[in-house]
């Protein structure tokens, strides 16, 4: 069975693959149409997007919403992550827009989390979810040349995503441990076939 990764982030797509392939998830790629992203919930989101890509297509579609959650800003950006510096906005525009609402605040309280909440929308209309959650803290400048978004100012231990290959961040990151959990989930569902 092939999958249908539903997303237009290169990076993101990388990562699917590199993640996905190894657990024997066959990928197909598809030219997909944007999808307006009205949830109020990475799941809301990330279903939004499957169900568009397996419409289009006629595959099953995985798609991922993700972002970064900051304690010190109540959780923001949140499901805004790729907005925070407004439609349009660069990875260098949002990472410069968190350092300076987070320049007053201490190192003991720049606590965050990335949340990847995965959906899978088959078209028989069933849908498998997984989310997975990666703790770290953001950093007071950006560190690293690696990775994306706001890989350069998220630090697990003391290094950030940016200084990580690939191969380290999957093996901690958010969407490293949903898509481990969905393919457990994906393997269930079709021993059930058999
Ligand atoms: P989405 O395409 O709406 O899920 O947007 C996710 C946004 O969250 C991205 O544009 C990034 O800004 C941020 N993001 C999600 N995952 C990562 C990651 O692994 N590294 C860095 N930034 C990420």
């Amino acid at each position: 069975m092939k999958f249908v990764i539903a997303t237009h982030n290169t990076h993101k797509l990388e990562e699917f693959e590199r993640i996905l392939t190894p657990l024997g998830v066959q990928i197909a790629l598809r030219e997909l149409s944007d999808v307006e992203e009205t949830g109020e919930t990475f799941a809301e989101n990330a279903f939004l997007k499957a169900e568009s890509a397996m419409k289009e297509t006629g595959l099953p579609a995985i798609a991922d919403d993700s972002g970064l959650m900051v304690d010190a800003l109540n959780g923001a950006p949140g499901v805004y992550s790729a907005r925070y510096a407004g439609e349009g906005g660069t990875y260098d525009d949002v990472i410069r827009k968190l350092l300076f609402e987070m320049r007053d605040v201490p190192e003991e309280n720049r606590t965050a989390r990335f949340v990847s909440s995965i959906c899978c929308v088959f078209p028989d209309g069933e849908t498998l979810r997984a989310e997975g959650v990666c703790e770290g803290m953001i950093a007071f400048e950006k560190r690293g040349e690696g990775g994306f978004g706001y890989d350069p100012v998220f630090l697990v231990g003391d290094r950030s995503f940016a200084e990580m290959t690939g191969a380290e961040k999957d093996a901690v990151s958010h969407r490293g441990r949903a898509l481990r959990a969905f393919s457990k989930i994906l393997e269930e569902r079709i021993g059930k076939e058999d």
